[in-house]
């Protein structure tokens, strides 16, 4: 359930029964022709469709990630890796401090993969808290569904393009962009790395069927699902 619709008191006496919590994490920045919001639409939903039967808070994404190579693209706005890990570990500590002890950050954005280190270095001064920090698309049950469809997917590609994420009356092209070069790209300034990618989308199909998105999807679910009713920290289990 999101906290959007619940108050306080309603987090307190769920806070009586379980002490589980989603944080989403999300990244504004270009996704060729889709939604610059991608990154937080695919991570928040996933983190509300997932919770739902179990009755577990869903905070709002934290909708600004690290993502600098993007800024020669209107739209993108980054955070340094100092403040977003910052705001991280802060999010993880008010949490901790009005009661939640397990804690999902569900991440939808390759560039806030360092937030795995910060949650390592934050249970270390929080040991009586569990953190997963859950990278939804490249989880192996998911990333082996997407693999299993086209194996070329990437950012901004079909594997991003859900109907909650493409855009009304944007035509998209109809053929396979060759996967970039992403050792090539990781040296280049975000003016090179635009003049590389052109559209932005790092290679493959624009659009797949619907059919082949919510195989996608219910994997995700599943697999976020398994990780929420799973053992956590308990080594009893
Ligand atoms: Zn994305």
């Amino acid at each position: 359930m999101k906290i959007a619709n619940m108050n306080w008191m309603q987090v307190e006496a769920y806070l009586e029964k379980d002490d589980r919590v989603i944080v989403p994490l999300g990244s504004t920045e270009q996704h060729a022709y889709l939604s610059l919001s991608t990154d937080n639409i695919l991570s928040e939903k996933i983190a509300t469709d997932a919770a739902e039967p179990l009755g577990i808070p869903v905070f709002p994404v934290q909708a600004y990630g690290i993502t600098p190579s993007f800024m020669a693209y209107p739209g993108t706005v980054t955070l340094r890796m100092a403040t977003f890990l910052a705001v991280v570990q802060d999010i993880l500590t008010s949490l901790k401090q009005t009661g939640f002890r397990r804690i999902m950050l569900l991440n939808g954005h390759g560039g806030n993969i360092p937030a795995g280190n910060a949650a390592l270095e934050w249970m270390g001064d929080h040991p009586e808290c569990s953190v997963i920090v859950h990278n939804w698309w490249m989880a192996p049950k998911t990333m082996a569904k997407v693999k299993e469809i086209d194996p070329i997917a990437s950012h901004a590609s079909w594997m991003e393009n859900f109907p909650w994420t493409r855009l009304e009356g944007v035509s998209l092209p109809s053929h396979q962009k060759p996967m970039v070069d992403l050792d090539q790209l990781r040296r280049l300034s975000p003016e090179k790395a635009r003049t590389l990618l052109e559209d932005g989308n790092y290679g493959g199909l624009y659009q797949r069927s619907d059919d082949d998105m919510n195989l996608i999807w219910q994997t995700a679910l599943d697999e976020v699902r398994e990780l929420l009713n799973g053992n956590w920290d308990d080594l009893s289990k």
